[in-house]
């Protein structure tokens, strides 16, 4: 084999990494934002830091249920005998003092009363009723301040609570809403327009023509836009024609802010939309050191971003998640984007592999003796999206990377979290 192929460099290709620099660095956030309630807050991406407008919690709480006292008057060995004149319940706070040789019963979440510093845990007191008179007995060994919560030990008042370019999840909801707040601002939706190119494809509802398949591409990405909180917009299928496709464009990118193509930028069709392109806009045509989904296209047509990915299905989706997808959360205003969930698995065959390429196989994760296996889910080709769909994981081999044997360590990259 010629020597030229183990390094991106040689070959006049792009490496993956050197793609998704040039791409997110051009890439800035969508400016506008919007008012949601917190509710429908979950899965935006908050445009503001939403700030703590009170200490929480707010005000000193006991962390058990027991008796609060005062440190004091705990004696340093034998029992100490107090007297309990009072309770406080979460939300119904004991209004007096502790004064000196007294207690008073509480429970968790309420809070402390004024003259106790101390909380002392039920199960290690003992109750005595008894001449009319209401004791508890404290063993030795209680520490000053001990079982307390303190106002504003989760989030001092005037703190960050959520910084802005955070995706809010149910943990952010609750947060929002801990702090008493109805609203939030939001980055708006971000826009993303898409077809299919090819005159050989062919809608579902349609008799299949001869040589014709259906549509996946759509599909796959209309269920990854959608997974992300993308306003979608479906295109359908653009036949391999110049005016329709310029028309194509021209109306996803006046009405979109991403617009993704699949199909139609390998080097045999590439000449023409090549030529058209560069009258509408900006736009490189990538040769990609990977396998599956060497060519690309990525710039600008008119104010929308451009993302032409090859045609074939498992290239579609190995390019939108490995070179895609981190460019919308950008674009959506997340920061800081979240780290590749790499790890190394053995490999529990072999695999065969040409230095040259980052090759991204489908995957299954297994455990052997305690070790993460992973094995190739079936056949490998770039149009069998079943390998996909079977697999749950992406195994990466990188560029400098020979054939595997059985046993070695690979990278893999699990689809939870990332699919
Ligand atoms: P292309 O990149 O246009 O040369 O397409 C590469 C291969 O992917 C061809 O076999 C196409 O038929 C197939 N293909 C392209 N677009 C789609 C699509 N939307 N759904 C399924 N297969 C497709
Ligand atoms: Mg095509």
């Amino acid at each position: 084999m010629n020597q030229d192929t183990s390094s991106p460099a040689a070959t006049g290709s792009l490496s993956v990494a050197q793609a998704r620099d040039a791409i997110l660095r051009g890439l800035a956030p969508l400016t506008g934002r919007q008012r949601v309630a917190v509710r429908d807050a979950l899965g935006r991406v908050l445009a503001e830091d939403v700030i703590a407008p009170f200490n929480v919690p707010a005000h000193d709480n006991s962390a058990m249920d027991g008796y609060a006292v005062r440190a004091a008057d705990l004696a340093a060995e034998g029992d100490s005998r107090l007297t309990v004149v009072g309770s406080a319940f979460a939300g119904r706070p004991f209004s007096g003092l502790v004064g000196p040789g007294q207690a008073v019963r509480i429970m968790t979440g309420a809070a402390i009363p004024s003259g106790a510093d101390t909380i002392v845990m039920q199960e290690v007191t003992r109750r005595e009723d008894g001449a009319g008179k209401d004791t508890v007995l404290i063993p030795p060994g209680q520490r000053t301040g001990q079982n307390l919560r303190r106002a504003g030990e989760d989030l001092a008042a005037g703190s960050v609570a959520l910084a802005a370019g955070k995706r809010c999840g149910p943990a952010e909801l609750g947060l929002i809403a801990s702090l008493g707040l109805g609203e939030v601002t939001v980055h708006r939706r971000l826009r993303v327009a898409f077809f299919s190119t090819g005159d050989e494809i062919a809608s579902i509802g349609q008799p299949l023509g001869p040589g014709q398949v259906y549509d996946s591409n759509r599909y796959t990405l209309h269920g990854a836009l959608s997974r992300l909180g993308c306003e979608v917009l479906d295109m359908g299928v653009i036949p391999d024609q110049p005016a329709a496709l310029e028309r194509a464009l021209q109306d996803a990118a006046a009405a979109a802010d991403v617009i993704l193509t699949s199909g139609g930028v390998s080097v045999g069709e590439a000449d023409f939309i090549r030529e058209m392109l560069a009258r509408l806009g900006e736009v490189a045509f990538w040769k990609l050191a990977i396998k599956p989904g060497r060519p690309m296209a990525f710039g600008r047509v008119g104010d929308a971003w451009l993302f032409g990915l090859p045609g074939n299905p498992v290239a579609v989706m190995v390019t939108f998640y490995q070179l895609v997808q981190d460019a919308l959360l950008k674009l959506m205003g997340i920061t800081p984007l979240p780290e590749p969930a790499v790890f190394s698995a053995f490999a529990s065959s072999a695999i065969r592999k040409q230095p040259g390429r980052r090759e991204f196989l489908r995957g299954t994760l297994g455990w052997d003796a305690g070790r993460r296996t992973v094995t190739p889910a079936g056949a490998q080709g770039s149009g069998i999206l079943r390998s996909m769909s079977e697999a749950d994981c992406f195994i990466i081999l990188p560029e400098a990377q020979g054939s595997v044997a059985a046993g070695d360590p690979v990278l893999v990259q699990p689809f939870d979290g990332l699919i």
